[in-house]
């Protein structure tokens, strides 16, 4: 099959932020330092190398772009300062938006004022779509947004989002797949595929994206090493557990309405398990990502030295999603017989961010999440393979 060679990508790849491509003569010295290129001589500078030819699909569907921590160890060693760490970074930008066929996030990626705007009208028009319903009738309403509205306008979000999420997660996979000679027989055709298909997920799902094995000792390496408290494994381990159990605790919340959960076992048992979810959730998140801004903020390590605006704006969006979700949680105790109007427009501001936040997932940073353990499930799968080859 023909390889297409795309003359453009250097210049492309530059609109997504990357480092001097050319400066990288391919001496090495990143791979010998990397954590992740033990059984890979050419990592990471194999995809400098691709970028510098324009071999634009060998880039964006190598499974091993999304298995770097950006640790910045590499760009620490580098000679020509080429910064191997922020360009891996900006070839997974440059995936996203070569993933997601909608225009969307090369828009958010490649133009701060596009980025800029995307999200202040998606604030807006959440927002002004729940202010605009607030005559309703009292009873049917929280903080003066029917119950009815809210449910709807989640359920069209999530639909959308999980189709947009579904369609280039498949493409991802499909074109990884491909180039790894992975088929529905070599995953499932024998006893023995199904063994090695299994431990594989396991080790992706399970032992890296949940548990951040390789992330955590991968971190012992840093230098200078951060302390604890504001670690990069630690920080980002409270990230993603406080946003699952924040998820969680919303699942079980609105989960119990939707079965049809009397409302007396709702509000003695329900909501207080899911409040207490989601408070520690919300702490840890909280936690989480305000070091991830202070550290960046702070340039304290190679890893927090390139933060895009689309960065910054999805680290604003989740903390400002938490921030808001504890007020309101504070205001209900406040001794007043209805919600205040400053908590009312509270809510409007925290559904409006919390639901951008879910709708932006694959245009932005946040698309990692899908991403990564596709990539670490095949990564896992090439590692089963060898180990049964080697013992057959
Ligand atoms: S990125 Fe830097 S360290 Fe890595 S091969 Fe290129 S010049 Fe050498
Ligand atoms: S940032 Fe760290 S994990 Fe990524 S390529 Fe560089 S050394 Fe390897």
């Amino acid at each position: 099959m023909a390889t297409m060679v795309n003359p453009n990508l250097i210049t492309d790849l530059q609109k997504f932020g990357a480092p001097d491509i050319n400066a990288c003569y391919s001496c090495g010295n990143c791979t010998a330092i990397c954590p992740l290129a033990d059984n890979d001589a050419t990592f990471p500078r194999r995809f400098i190398r691709l970028a510098q030819v324009g071999l634009t699909d060998e880039l964006v569907t190598s499974k091993e772009l999304w298995t770097c921590y950006q640790c910045g160890m590499c760009t620490a060693r580098c000679p020509q300062e080429a910064d191997p760490a922020e360009f891996m970074a900006t070839a997974r930008r440059y995936a996203i938006a070569k993933l997601d066929k909608s225009g969307v996030a090369r828009a958010m990626y490649t133009s701060p004022v596009a980025a800029a705007v995307i999200s202040l009208l998606g604030v807006l028009v959440f927002g002004g779509f729940f202010a605009s319903v607030k005559a309703a009738p009292a009873d049917r309403l929280v903080f003066g947004v029917p119950y009815e509205w809210i449910h709807l306008v989640g359920l069209v979000v999530m639909i959308l989002v999980a189709l947009v999420a579904v369609v280039n997660l498949a493409m991802m996979a499909r074109a990884t797949a491909k180039r790894e000679g992975v088929t529905g027989k070599s995953l499932f055709g024998s006893k023995q595929a199904w063994g090695r298909t299994l431990r594989a997920l396991w080790s992706a799902i399970g032992v890296e994206s949940l548990g951040q094995k390789r992330y955590r000792e991968d971190c012992a390496d840093d230098q200078p090493a951060e302390p604890l408290y504001r670690r990069r494994w630690l920080i980002h381990f409270l990230t993603l557990w406080g946003f699952l159990a924040l998820f969680a605790a919303t699942l079980i919340h609105y989960g119990g309405d939707i079965i049809g959960v009397p409302e007396s076992v709702a509000e003695s048992v329900i909501s207080p398990i899911a409040r207490v979810i989601g408070t520690i959730g919300g702490l840890a998140m909280m936690y989480g990502v305000t070091w991830f801004g202070i550290n960046r903020y702070q340039k304290v390590s190679a890893a927090a030295q390139h933060t895009s605006l689309s960065d910054w704006m999805f680290l604003g969006m989740l903390w400002l999603t938490g921030l808001t979700g504890f007020i309101i949680e504070v205001s209900l105790y406040l001794p007043q017989a209805h919600p205040q109007p400053w908590a009312y427009v509270l809510f409007l501001v925290h559904v409006a961010i919390a639901m951008e936040l879910v709708l932006f997932m694959p245009f932005t940073k946040f698309a990692h999440v899908m991403y990564r353990p596709v990539a670490l499930f095949f990564y896992a799968l090439s590692r089963e393979s060898h180990k049964q080859l080697q013992s057959a």
